[in-house]
């Protein structure tokens, strides 16, 4: 596997490589990730990934500074996986001082992660459109678990005609159903034992909506059934599943989306309503 640090290492390795399957991270990887280069490879295409911690995607109190990285560990675990290249840009390589555009994709990005974390989603938008343009791939995989991150990643691909294939890849989970993140390292060992709650209140949520219950009523019942876990519920709420608009009735493609803290971190699910 090729580490490229400068862009002349990567335009160097790139040329080497037929067609890409890209698969951006940000580092201290885990099955999660590790499925993304699999779904790459399956697909029949050369699996490169990144790691680069956007500090542009973090809020100013958010935890930039204390994100896990661990470096070592993350090459051995991309080159078992097969991946041929890792991309590992420093932050004056991506951002040169005198950089002047950014991104910003509206509709998708505008409520529940855009509206909790300003300025969020312009720096996802904006680091992988720059990402695209270093690798460019042939698709890009990316997870579900962050199923806003996906819509917006495909509204801005669409609106630029970028020539590149968004694949999402289903969330990989613990046993006990919590969706596999970096930030999990950060729960103590009795807020890990409450975490896959939020996954169990959802399918009980996708269960219920399923039987035709009411989704107001049902979405009220999920954020008291997340206060009773000791989870404080920033949103949990029944979508459309590619413009993220909220919809007062079962309609498909729809999409239960949910965030909530437990005691510092931040958990993030979502389910298909099948
Ligand atoms: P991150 O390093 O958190 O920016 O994530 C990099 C990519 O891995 C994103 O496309 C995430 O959606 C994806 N990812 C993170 N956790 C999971 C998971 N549990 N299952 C599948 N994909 C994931």
């Amino acid at each position: 596997m090729i580490i490229a640090r400068t862009l002349e290492e990567l335009t160097a390795a790139r040329a080497t490589l037929g067609d890409v399957g890209f698969v951006p991270t940000m580092g201290a990887l885990h099955a999660g990730h590790l499925k993304l280069v699999e779904a790459a490879r399956e697909a029949g295409l050369t699996p490169v990934a990144s790691i680069f911690v956007n500090p542009t995607q973090f809020g100013p109190k958010e935890d930039f500074a204390r994100y896990p990285r661990d470096e070592a560990g993350d090459i051995a675990k991309l080159e078992a996986a097969g991946c041929k290249l890792v991309w590992m840009p420093g932050v004056e390589e991506m951002y040169p001082a005198d950089a002047a555009t950014s991104i910003h994709v509206a509709g998708p990005s505008q409520r529940w992660e855009g509206a909790t974390r300003p300025g969020h989603f312009n720096g996802v938008a904006t680091v992988v459109a720059k990402l695209f343009g270093q690798i460019r791939p042939q698709a890009a995989f990316f997870g579900e678990k962050d199923w806003q991150q996906v819509q917006v990643v495909r509204r801005m691909v669409a609106d630029l005609l970028l020539p590149v294939r968004i694949v999402p890849v289903p969330t990989v989970r613990e046993a006990d159903g919590l969706a596999l993140s970096s930030r999990n390292a950060y729960l103590s060992p009795e807020e890990r034992r409450a975490a896959p709650k939020l996954h169990a209140a959802l399918q009980h949520a996708v269960k219920y909506l399923q039987q035709g219950k009411e989704p107001a009523a049902i979405l009220h019942h999920t954020r008291m059934e997340l206060a009773a876990a000791g989870m404080v519920p920033d949103y949990v709420a029944l979508v459309q599943a590619q413009t993220l608009e909220p919809i007062a009735a079962l309609q498909t493609p729809a999409r239960l989306i949910a965030a909530a803290k437990l005691g510092h971190v931040r958990l993030l699910d979502n389910l298909p309503i099948g």
